[in-house]
């Protein structure tokens, strides 16, 4: 059966002052070109429709009925497929508009589903089934040992929907790696003490392929009791890809078992990803219709922290080293002004600003370009790495350090990216 496609003027998105219908939030654009140069997308292609004031006016059109959706599919899908959701003109908008959630609005009217379907049936195990999803993540470190051929397979595999630095997975995953799960239970830290102080909530990256940084999460949190929210979905995923009724329902899981988790008072909530931090502080525009559950959402989000609002006291040796505030779909904002002040603190001079080329990617972003266009991308930000010489690059974003490791160690490999939490040596 064939689909409606339909651009709903009255879905919500995240405005200034709260949640808002698209139709207001595309009206409110000046076209005033404040967010033009900093679009990724338009850089490279230099053409209107993938600038976000392009895109944005599409959006316009299409509600205004003045242009179908059919009238020109393939440009559409490309302008939209082209949009990172990196948010940078979000950031440089006066108006903060969120161009991203317009572009995810038109890729779910258009029902577009970028990744092939088996990899996103897999991906949402990890949310759905993480029991599962972790031993499969096993039986794929297991194989491993016979060679990199077969990781390569599977990495080339992926990389075809878009998850590029998976076909270099062998070069950046840590040799001897564990789940979050099986690490804590090697160091004996429970991941559920009674009566906690605070809840961490790792993301997808920590809790499947790169444990350390939890474990890092963990140090830098004693001497608090740490409630750790393993395997539970926060609807992130879901919410990019174009399932907007499970992202509501995953969320919803999220709340209940947090609020749950504070009988006597609501208790902070942490996490290590820019992206989770980011979607939960906007969790109350998925409920812009149910002002009871809208409330409750809202009080999530006050209590969400980001690894910048802990204290860092002892850091690793200074050297150049820059700061990567890449995100996908909102802005880092104050978690990134954070971010800054510490680096600022902690390596004086040595630290240099994140203006990264034009080109700047969301790292996360990769997974939402055709891989050619991301590859290129990328290869900008590295060049502009190796021409400020920067040793180390800390990024907000554990995916966005995988996906730039794998490019600085295949053409420049004096430096590399870890995750801001590695910034500070022991607890
Ligand atoms: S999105 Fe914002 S910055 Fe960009 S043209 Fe519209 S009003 Fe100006
Ligand atoms: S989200 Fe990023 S790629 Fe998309 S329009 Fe905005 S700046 Fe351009």
């Amino acid at each position: 059966m064939k689909r409606k496609i339909m651009l709903s003027p009255a879905s919500f998105v995240p405005g200034p002052q709260g949640p808002r219908p698209l139709v207001q939030s595309v009206d409110y654009c000046t076209r005033c070109n404040a967010c033009v140069q900093s679009c990724p997308s338009y850089l490279l292609r230099q053409e209107e429709a993938f600038s976000p004031r392009g895109r944005n006016q599409i959006v316009r059109l299409l509600l205004e009925r003045k242009i179908k959706i059919s009238d020109n599919p393939s440009l559409l899908k490309d302008t939209i497929c082209a949009c990172l959701l990196c948010a940078r003109c979000t950031a440089a908008c006066a108006g903060a508009l969120p161009v991203p959630d317009h572009m995810l609005a038109l890729r779910r009217a258009m029902h577009l589903q970028l990744l092939p379907k088996p990899l996103m049936l897999l991906l949402r195990l990890g949310n759905t089934c993480p029991e599962i999803f972790e031993r499969l993540v096993r039986t794929g470190y297991f194989f491993r040992r016979f060679g990199r051929r077969p990781i390569r397979c599977l990495g080339g595999l992926l990389a075809t929907g878009g998850l590029a630095w998976l076909k270099h997975a062998d070069d950046i995953l840590p040799q001897k790696p564990s789940t979050l799960k099986t690490l804590f239970k090697k160091q004996h830290i429970a991941l559920h003490p009674k009566e906690p102080d605070i809840v961490y909530l790792p993301s997808f990256e920590a809790s499947y392929l790169m444990a350390q940084t939890a474990l890092k999460m963990w140090q830098l949190l004693q001497p608090k009791k740490v409630y750790v929210l393993w395997g539970q979905s926060s609807g992130l995923l879901e919410y990019l890809y174009g399932d907007k009724t499970l992202a509501v329902k995953q969320f919803k899981r999220l709340l209940l078992k947090w609020e749950k988790l504070g009988t006597r008072k609501k208790l902070p909530l942490i996490t290590d990803s820019i992206e989770l931090y980011g979607f939960l502080k906007h969790s109350p525009v998925l409920f812009a219709t149910l002002p009871g559950w809208q409330k409750r959402a809202q009080a999530l989000a006050d209590h969400m922290q980001f690894v910048s609002h802990l204290r860092f006291t002892k850091t690793v040796n200074a050297k150049r080293c820059a700061l990567d505030a890449s995100t996908v779909l909102y802005p880092a904002g104050e978690a990134a002004v954070r971010a800054q002040k510490i680096f600022k603190t902690h390596f004086g001079k040595n630290f240099v600003e994140c203006e990264y080329s034009h080109y700047a990617i969301a790292a996360a972003g990769l997974a939402f370009v055709p891989q050619t266009r991301a590859e290129e991308m990328v290869l900008e930000n590295v060049k502009d790495v190796a021409r400020r010489q920067i040793q180390e690059v800390y990024c907000l974003s554990g995916l966005a350090a995988l996906e730039l490791n794998a490019s600085l160690r295949r053409h420049y490999p004096q430096a590399q990216a870890k995750h801001m939490v590695f910034m500070q040596d022991e607890p």
